[in-house]
């Protein structure tokens, strides 16, 4: 069967049209599948033969609800999503002042290795489709009733290794009859998939680039980010730059402060080398300490430190809040757990 919700309304309108359908029934069904139905009996203006007829071509498969956290310290949603083949994948709601953000995964697993990663462990298993990520955004609004704002590429996965489907999923995301969400409230989160920056900065979207720098040299970066070996962080750096010029845009640069490892002096002028090379804005992000890790967050002194150079520098610089530290919100940790309670 067709993977209906991963098709946009004019592919739909196309495929009607050959069916002989009237053109308004293609807007009919594209509306009821933007209000989140997950059958075609749901689509009460449509004929009940049509309605048959239209079920046995396509699915409109909506993930399941597997475990939901809520936050008590800052109202932080964690949900757990069961997809249909028995894959779960972890989205998290956050409430910023600006507007509820939604971190969403972009494959199930990630086979990029950072060393400091919880989604990363298992290794990749699958992609995800362009439905899959676009119902991480529409099921956790209609669950939580959070009117989504702003969405990042931020959960589990690398978006770039699954790139097709994740510009689809943009595409779905903009739309004004399936989403209608500015792709100027969207940020696309990458370990540096730099094959990838010149067809992106190409669609000239205006998103935000955010690069996991996490390290300014290639010895301590190939330390903790092992695919950093294949393309080395000047590579990273004219790739960036070549981003900026093709879109006007600039790209951050997020940085997770992992102690005695990326935040000594030396690294934060180094660092300042690069944000200046390339224009960036530096987030700097406590590291949240994972289980199976060595690695442990940058104590609150040597933190302070590394600020104030970049500051000192002129650098552009921000360090992220952390939200639902009580829930394991972050980077594939309540994937991780319900994956290893499940190997039991
Ligand atoms: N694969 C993409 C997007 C997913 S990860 C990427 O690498 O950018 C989203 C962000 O969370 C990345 O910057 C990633 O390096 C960071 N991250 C992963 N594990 C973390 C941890 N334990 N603490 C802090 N940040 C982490």
């Amino acid at each position: 069967m067709k993977d209906i919700l991963s098709m946009l309304p004019e592919e739909i309108s196309v495929e009607f049209q050959s069916m002989g359908l009237p053109a308004f029934r293609a807007k009919q069904v594209s509306h009821w599948l933007a209000r989140g139905v997950d059958s075609f009996d749901e689509m009460k203006n449509l004929p009940l033969d049509l309605r048959s007829h239209l079920g046995e071509i396509y699915s409109i498969y909506r993930p399941t609800v597997l475990r939901k956290q809520v936050s008590e310290k800052d109202g932080t949603i964690k949900y757990l999503w069961g997809l249909a083949d028995g894959n779960a994948v972890e989205t998290v709601v956050m409430k910023y002042r600006y507007g509820n953000t939604v971190c969403i995964s972009t494959q199930v697993g990630c086979r990029q290795g950072c060393a400091f990663c919880a989604s990363t462990i298992g290794g990749l298993v699958r992609q995800m489709e362009p439905s899959e990520m676009l119902n991480e955004v529409l099921c956790s609004q209609l669950d939580s009733g959070e009117k989504i704002s702003h969405v990042v590429l931020m959960g589990t996965g690398e978006p770039l290794d699954n790139y097709d489907n994740v510009i689809r999923f943009l595409s779905l995301l903009n739309h004004p009859d399936v989403f209608n969400l500015s792709l100027r409230h969207v940020s696309l989160s990458t370990c540096g998939v730099i094959e990838r920056f010149d067809d992106l900065a190409a669609l000239n979207l205006q998103l935000t680039l955010a690069v996991s720098l996490h390290a300014p040299d290639d010895e301590t970066r190939t330390k903790i980010m092992p695919a950093n070996q294949r393309r080395g962080v000047d590579a990273l750096m004219q790739a960036c730059r070549r981003y900026t010029e093709a879109t006007g845009r600039r790209v951050s640069f997020e940085y997770a402060m992992i102690d005695g490892v990326n935040d000594t002096k030396t690294h934060a002028h180094l660092l300042v080398q690069r944000a200046k090379e390339v224009g960036a804005h530096v987030n700097l992000i406590p590291l949240n300490h994972v289980e199976e890790s060595r690695y442990k967050p940058s104590t609150q002194g040597h933190l302070k430190a590394f600020i104030e150079i970049l500051e000192e520098s002129g650098v552009n610089v921000t360090v992220r809040r952390r939200l639902g530290s009580d829930i394991d919100a972050s980077c594939g940790q309540l994937r991780r757990k319900f994956e290893k309670s499940r190997e039991k």
